[in-house]
């Protein structure tokens, strides 16, 4: 899908790590390869959760919550904090350092990862059949069910630590001048790099909250932005989380 923009620059290994997003099955439910907006269907509504569409409002796009509408904002202003959010995450020293770092390592947990997952992900299904056709009370099942969802919930956390940088590589080269490279991306490498990095293991997943009401003054897309991260809202910039005086 890349080829011809990245010959050079993509390794035999980058390539593969390509492939493996490109198949990788939460892809099936995106055209990525039509959208023309970076974080329909990525970014999520703060108050209920549900992804964010785009809808317009005479020329003007707009992110609007999908099922509920509980919030809606200027698409424009929301893409802009996304990116120099993402790109200051790609610049980053350590940022750099992990996605260099030995892939032969990586590739090798991962797939330990993997097999790990999948007999921990099979013994819950068994523990589910046991159930239902009475070979196992569920009183006892629903004491072994906890260690063993909290045991997917580490896997896949640990699968995802692991398998975004070797994905990302094939996407985007990190580095201090990322964001001269980031204006050459086709959108929907920008969306797979989005969706990678605004999760929340990496920087958080990012909600918007309803609009405060604060007179007719407009509150800045960055104040209403949180990045959602394990249950916690957290705010990257400590300016960004000092609420606007109200106006009265
Ligand atoms: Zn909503």
């Amino acid at each position: 899908m890349y080829e011809g923009q990245w010959p050079p620059l993509v390794s035999r290994a980058e390539w593969l790590a390509v492939q493996r997003l490109l198949r990788s099955p939460e892809r099936k439910t995106s055209r990525s390869g039509r959208a023309k907006h970076l974080l329909s269907m990525i970014a999520r509504c703060g108050r209920c959760g549900d992804t964010l569409a785009v809808a317009y409002r005479g020329e003007r796009s707009e992110y609007l919550c999908r099922t509920k509408g509980c919030v809606r904002i200027i698409q424009r202003d929301v893409d802009e904090v996304a990116e120099q959010v993402m790109l200051a995450y790609l610049a980053r020293p350590e940022v750099i350092d992990t996605l260099r770092a030995g892939e032969q390592h990586d590739d090798r947990e991962l797939s330990a990862i993997r097999d790990q997952l999948a007999t921990v992900r099979a013994r819950h299904d068994e523990l589910a059949d046991a159930v239902a056709t009475g070979t196992l009370s569920v009183a006892l099942a629903a004491r072994s069910e906890p260690a063993l969802l909290a045991e997917i919930e580490r896997l896949e956390k640990r699968e995802n630590e692991l398998a975004t940088p070797s994905a990302l590589r094939g996407l985007i080269e990190p580095g201090a001048d990322v964001a001269r490279r980031w204006a050459s991306v086709p959108m929907s490498s920008r969306r797979d790099i989005a969706r990678l990095l605004l999760t929340p293991q990496l920087i958080g997943e990012l909600r918007v909250t309803p609009t405060p009401l604060r007179g007719r003054r407009r509150v800045p897309a960055e104040d209403r932005i949180l990045w959602w991260r394990d249950e916690q809202e957290i705010l990257p910039n400590r300016s960004w989380s000092a609420p606007c005086p109200d106006p009265t």
